[in-house]
């Protein structure tokens, strides 16, 4: 085989998990990236909010009481200066005994009115990859963030502020004891796996988070500015929904 044919198939392979992905998303019209359809780049907080529709019923769900521990634990939080900022403190929600956790960077503007994580533009793609794309209800995962209130002007949470909020994660994870973590973007995956390489080069390669599988990932704002790499994105899920399998077979 050629580098042309080689070139060729891989082409052909990229672009059936491409659509193979958008069909899980139940996208049934060829989609554009918003260069293509002449939209203006979508800041990766740009969070309209969900309609109640979009939103499962009963995602806050209840705490357990080690969860509720930790929360206790956390309080008014001032530890960090992004309490100066926010409105709500964002903890976190879903099942607290969930398999499967999510955690992304950091609340978004819509995050922080709510108290919720992921509810806005970024949150509505995440569902559709649980609902849609994985078949789990949102409310059968957990989903937080590395920080847990909002840097200002939606900006990078500083190395001080990581450093600070991760303790509360890490007593949110042995709470929850989750089989498999989705690290959500380069923020996530650097803070939980200590490494200073990016997103794009260890995304879809298992690594460990104390002791528990973690599958680094691109955050879905990140797709929401680049839909190409939703293929990609779809090859790293197919690979949670996998090692959720083998480990629920026991
Ligand atoms: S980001 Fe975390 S450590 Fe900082 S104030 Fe909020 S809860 Fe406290």
């Amino acid at each position: 085989m050629n580098d042309i044919q080689r070139e060729f198939l891989e082409l052909v392979a990229d672009v059936r998990t491409h659509v193979e992905f958008q069909k899980a998303l139940g996208v049934t019209a060829i989609e554009l990236s918003s260069e293509e359809a002449g939209e203006a780049p979508v800041s990766p907080h740009s969070n309209e909010p969900l309609s109640a529709k979009e939103v499962s019923p009963g995602a806050e769900g209840p705490q357990s009481p080690a969860l509720d521990a930790v929360r206790q634990e956390l309080g008014d939080c001032t530890r960090c200066k992004l309490h100066q900022g926010r409105k709500t403190l964002v903890f976190g929600e879903g099942n607290p005994d969930a398999a499967l956790v999510f955690i992304g960077e950091g609340p978004g503007f819509e995050e922080d009115q709510q108290g919720r994580p992921f509810v806005g533009a970024a949150g509505e793609l995440l569902t559709k990859i649980i609902e849609k794309g994985m078949k789990l209800r949102r409310q059968d995962v957990y989903i937080c963030n590395i920080v847990k209130c909002r840097p200002a002007g939606n900006r990078n949470p500083e190395p001080d502020e990581i450093e600070t909020c991760v303790p509360f994660l890490r007593k949110q994870l042995q709470a929850i004891k989750p089989k498999v973590i989705i690290a959500l973007g380069n923020v996530a995956a650097k803070a939980l796996l200590k490494t200073t390489e990016g997103i794009s080069k260890i995304r879809g390669t298992w690594q460990t988070y104390d002791n528990i599988p973690l599958m680094p990932t691109y955050h879905p704002a990140y797709l929401l500015r680049n839909p190409r790499d939703k293929a990609l994105v779809w090859e790293d899920i197919k690979q949670v929904m996998a090692e959720l399998e083998k480990i629920q077979k026991g």
